[in-house]
């Protein structure tokens, strides 16, 4: 096999770095970066004085390029080579070479500003732009000033505007490095196709009955639509007329796949056979498959889109940019000179896809990341002015500041608070990490842990297609004995609960059509956050009093109210007459429970007056997903907070409050004691 592109500059990488502090790489998807630049380092000593980190914004790119390392080195995964993703690590004290996502290296410089266990520093695939990785550049860029001397960053990328990032980094260096591409011929169509599935499918069919041997890579733009594909794939091949002299087969390739059904497409076709990839933008530049000679470019991808004035998420199907466009028809051109069909006009192409991709700090929630920039205590960081790459909206840090604000986790003059400290030092979204604190001071630890769990696994509860089956469950899961309806977070408890009376039978799960994956995966995830809670228990919060909590205790009031707390900005009021609700907070709007909620309305048909929801997500209509009932003498002390908001306060940066312990102590204090004293009648 060829030697890959960047082990033919492996002299000149090494001399660069030597004299550089930054060093941009940009070489193509393929060329080797993420599995040979550590190991042309290691090779040149730099494991000496530190370990070398590499930062993937996926978690599956993380293992799968460790495990091929390990491999190549000979050595076992965990050791000499490691990865790190939330939940899981896989390192040892002899791991010199460690990738991890970008989100768990921020979260190593909360406990290690300075980064000192490494010498080296990769932030790979840079072009992905991902949330993390763009707060890592601004944190890169001031830590280099600090350790000049003993660290090394490098900043790879397949496409990234170098010269911008270069700028960024006062003018660092950049090497480009040539890539082995063959010319890829792209063939447009006429019109944008009415069914994108069906176009996609038969374009796959004539590729395999006319065109010579090579395999197909087919972009899609999510799960549901690759698992079709794959199906109606399957089904044609077998029932062509006009048969192709190949054999074939068909694989999915997207970020929920297990890891082992992902590897599979890093094997080569048998003979005269055929391989069909059907894969999301995953393998765009994270994943390189090789032998694909075909692409097939729906010319769409599924985008994930925060919008800070309704704080509502929705999960769009978006045009690519010119930029995808051009990777994903690269990904032919690797072995041979290969095709595109892109299944848009040329003038689609031209005129209507944007350059490149707006990133992720552009269409996200900040919340989680603004706390952790206020957690690093780094004493000159004013958030609105932080060094970003290319910064996002004034209302959008506007709209973290007031969230955090909301969940106690920064006092009125925008501190951060000894609740929101030890809310960062938790790898869960802020909403969750407070709850998780409220629940100790509450008593309710160990079912917050697992409500947490369920959630961060994404445990997802689909409604069953037998309707018996489906009463029953329900039955099963929301009306124990003591009669509760209260919504999703106790349903998702009651499930775990369940299964842990069942001995974590996996068979327990598949009569109850539940993902034995995925409630395996929340079993893991409670094991670790428990860990997480003790060590850092030792300061802020009293782990034994909630790990003490009996299995069979099935009052469900304080878990309520810990959820209201920590789901403080996202309350919802029913509105009177109405089953619907409007948002309550900085923004208000009309909202409905997601249909696939179990939140039970009473006697007389109505739904609870007040609740929390996990998130909303915009679909048809505005929605609250996983939904949980609460009650109003939970909810006033956070309305009361919401009348004293002072938006030019809270922004107000670092330093602008001397008296920070009092706010604090304020902050965290007098609505609990406001709550206990006022009693929770009525339920
Ligand atoms: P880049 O980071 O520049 O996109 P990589 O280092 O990921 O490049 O890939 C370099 C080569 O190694 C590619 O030919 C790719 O197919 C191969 N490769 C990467 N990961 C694996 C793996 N897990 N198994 C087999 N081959 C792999």
């Amino acid at each position: 096999m060829a030697v890959l592109p960047i082990l033919q500059f492996e002299d000149k990488i090494a001399e660069t770095v030597a004299e550089n502090p930054v060093v941009v790489i940009i070489g193509e998807t393929g060329s080797g970066k993420s599995t040979q630049l550590s190991q042309i380092l290691h090779r040149r000593g730099y494991t000496r004085s530190g370990a070398i980190a590499v930062t993937q914004p996926r978690r599956v790119a993380a293992v799968t390029v460790a495990r091929r390392v390990a491999f190549e080195l000979g050595s076992r995964l965990g050791e000499e080579v490691g990865y790190a993703i939330r939940f899981e690590d896989r390192t040892s004290d002899k791991t010199c070479i460690k990738y991890l996502t970008d989100g768990c290296l921020l979260r190593e410089s909360l406990s290690n500003p300075e980064l000192n266990q490494y010498s080296v520093i990769i932030l790979d695939e840079a072009h992905e732009r991902s949330l993390n990785t763009d707060i890592l550049l601004g944190l890169m860029k001031r830590l280099i000033n600090r350790r000049s001397s003993n660290l090394k960053v490098l900043i790879t990328s397949a496409t990234l505007d170098g010269v911008k990032v270069s700028r960024f980094f006062s003018g660092c260096s950049v090497l480009n490095v040539p890539g082995t591409l063959f010319p890829v011929e792209k063939l447009y169509s006429t019109e944008r196709p009415t069914n994108y599935v069906e176009c996609c499918l038969k374009t796959a069919l004539d590729v395999h009955v006319r065109e010579p041997p090579g395999d197909v890579l087919i972009f899609m733009t999510g799960q549901d639509d690759i698992d079709k594909m794959v199906f109606k794939l399957e089904e044609r091949i077998q029932n062509l007329e006009e048969g192709s002299c190949m054999d074939a087969i068909v694989f999915p390739l997207h970020g929920s796949l297990p890891p082992e059904l992902q590897i599979r497409v890093f094997s080569p076709a048998p003979p005269n056979c055929r391989r069909f990839i059907v894969a999301t933008n995953i393998a765009e530049t994270s994943l390189t498959v090789d032998g694909i000679v075909y692409v097939i470019d729906s010319g769409f991808v599924k985008q994930r889109q925060y919008n800070p004035s309704t704080g509502m998420y929705s999960l769009d199907i978006v045009q690519i940019s010119r930029v995808q466009a051009d990777q994903r028809a690269g990904r032919a051109g690797r072995t041979c000179p290969g095709k595109c069909y892109r299944l848009y006009p040329r003038t689609v192409y031209d005129e209507e896809f944007l350059d490149a991709t707006i990133p992720e700090i552009q269409r996200s929630s900040l919340a989680g990341s603004v706390l952790y920039l206020k957690s690093l205590s780094l004493s000159d960081i004013d958030i609105l002015k932080f060094d970003f790459l290319d910064p996002p909206s004034r209302e959008s840090l506007e709209d973290a500041l007031r969230q955090l604000y909301l969940i106690d986790a920064i006092d009125e003059n925008g501190q951060i608070t000894e609740i929101g400290k030890a809310m960062a030092e938790l790898p869960l979204e802020p909403s969750l990490a407070r709850t998780l604190i409220e629940a100790n001071e509450l008593g309710c630890l160990s079912q917050a842990l697992t409500v947490t769990s369920m959630l961060s696994a994404e445990v997802a509860i689909r409604p069953t297609h037998s309707k018996n089956k489906e009463k029953k469950r329900k039955q099963s899961f929301s009306k124990l004995p003591d009669g509760s309806g209260w919504g999703d977070h106790i349903q998702l408890l009651q499930v775990y609960e369940s299964w842990d009376r069942a001995d974590y039978d996996p068979n327990w799960c598949t009569d109850n059509e539940l993902q034995v994956r995925s409630m395996t995966f929340s079993k893991d995830v409670r094991k670790q956050l428990s860990q997480i809670v003790q060590k850092i228990g030792k300061g802020s919060l009293d782990v034994e009093s909630g790990m003490r909590q009996k299995k069979s205790d099935k009052d469900y009031k304080k878990l309520r109210r810990a959820l209201c707390r920590g789901y403080g900005n996202q309350l919802a009021e029913r509105m009177l007459h109405h089953n619907g609700y409007h948002t309550l907070g900085y923004r208000s709007q009309l909202v409905q429970v997601h249909p696939s909620s179990v939140l039970e309305a009473d006697e007389d048909g109505q739904l609870p007056d007040y609740v929390v929801y996990h998130e909303l997500i915009n679909t048809s209509r505005p929605f609250m997903r996983n939904v949980c009932a609460v009650e109003i003498s939970w909810v006033q002390p956070i309305l009361k907070k919401l009348e004293k908001m002072n938006i030019d306060k809270l922004s107000g940066g670092s330093g602008a409050s001397e008296n920070t312990e009092t706010i604090e102590n304020k902050t965290i204090n007098s609505p609990m004691q406001a709550v206990d004293a006022s009693g929770t009648p009525g339920s």
